[in-house]
């Protein structure tokens, strides 16, 4: 065992503060990954303050961090795709059982002995696991991705979350070519959404609250900008999608966006507020309209989708913070004050 410095939140009304956390030394099949950038999700936020505690109550101290970038610093003796030196990434997740249907359809992110990469029990030191706000960390090779060289790496970080829990649920519901697909909300998974669909060749229009981001949106790849909350806009738009991809962070009525679908087609759900939701009936049976979530994805579709930025030089835009400026961050992501990740330089935390 080795100690690392990191950022952690000691209670769901603590801000986060400079520590010290333990890591395991690398056994035989792990990577040792010093953390140059960590992108912050927003699902960051929900877990330091506990918002999920009906689901996946928080640990305290809590490390968060799921987008993550840096350089191998060791390897185990078994390990074979990674050198030190290495450019390397990890996402969500840092361990499955591997066996299940779910890890065999390699769809790791449903296995039901997931590890996630921040408070999910820690097999190796126990506790729970600690995430990437820190300047290390070690991963079982498996769980480690390749970043494309032509990336910038603090864009590339958000990639592992934002990027893959976009990417992954388009594949799914057939996005591509001259479809009509939405996006609702313009934080981070969103703008990765719009950049996705558009580069499947999508039509793609943005539902945002934000009036003043509709430039952006459309620098971004929207065809269209829709201020939700704007009644006669939306209403034009009633009944004319194939497909909706909900990012919103907040509570929100998803019976506006329900009825936008048109026949036979899904909004999926990958925005996690703290509340249900309430659905209308009608929404769904007329259209036969169907309603779904989605989860990040597994780690072959997101090597999949690290290659597709890759060759299409796609990365998150990205404001790059000191982790000291992290409380600051939160509270401009509750604002929708986002444009469109902060991404931490980890060097700040080193040389603090
Ligand atoms: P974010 O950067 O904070 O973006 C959320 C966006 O939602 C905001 O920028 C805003 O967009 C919109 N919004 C916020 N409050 C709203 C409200 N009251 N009503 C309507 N719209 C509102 O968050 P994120 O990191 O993209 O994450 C979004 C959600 O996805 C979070 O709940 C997160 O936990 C979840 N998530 C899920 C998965 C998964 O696997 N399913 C993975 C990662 C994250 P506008 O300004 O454009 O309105
Ligand atoms: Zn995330």
């Amino acid at each position: 065992m080795h100690h690392t410095k990191a950022y952690s939140a000691a209670s769901a009304a603590s801000p986060l503060a400079s520590n010290t956390i333990p890591r395991r030394d690398p056994t035989e099949h792990d990577v040792q990954i010093e953390i140059l950038f960590c992108g912050i999700c927003h699902s960051d936020l929900h877990a330091v303050r506990n918002e999920w505690s009906s689901v996946m109550p928080t640990v305290y101290p809590i490390v968060p961090g799921h987008e993550i970038v840096g350089r191998v610093a060791k390897v185990g003796s078994a390990v074979t795709k990674y050198k030190p030196g290495d450019v390397a990434a990890v996402g969500c997740l840092v361990d499955s059982d591997g066996t299940c249907p779910q890890c065999k359809a390699g769809l790791e992110q449903f296995c039901p002995h997931l590890t996630l990469t921040f408070n999910s029990p820690d097999k190796h030191l126990g506790g729970v696991t600690y995430g990437g706000y820190s300047n290390s960390i070690v991963v079982d090779e498996r769980f480690v991705l390749r970043v494309p060289s032509n990336l910038k790496l603090a864009g590339a970080a958000p990639l592992l979350c934002a990027g893959i829990t976009t990417y992954s649920p388009m594949r799914h519901w057939g996005v591509t070519k001259g479809k009509k697909v939405g996006v609702v909300g313009l934080g981070g998974l969103g703008h990765m959404a719009v950049k996705f669909a558009h580069a499947f060749g999508a039509r793609v229009v943005v539902f945002t609250t934000s009036p003043n981001k509709k430039e952006d949106a459309l620098r971004l790849g929207a065809d269209e900008v829709v201020v939700s909350r704007d009644a006669d806009e939306m209403k034009k738009q009633a009944g004319s999608f194939e497909f909706i991809l909900d990012a919103v962070s907040a509570d929100h009525d998803i019976n506006a966006y329900m009825n936008l679908l048109g026949r036979d087609s899904n909004l999926t759900l990958v925005g996690a507020p703290a509340n249900p939701l309430a659905v209308a009936a009608f929404g769904l049976i007329m259209g036969r309209r169907s309603l779904s979530g989605s989860n990040i994805g597994g780690l072959a579709e997101t090597q999949e989708m690290l290659d597709f930025c890759g060759a299409h030089n796609i990365t998150a835009d990205v404001e790059v913070i000191p982790i000291q400026k992290v409380n600051e961050a939160y509270e401009r992501l509750l604002k929708s004050d986002v444009k469109y990740r902060f991404s931490i330089d980890m060097a700040s935390l080193k040389s603090q």
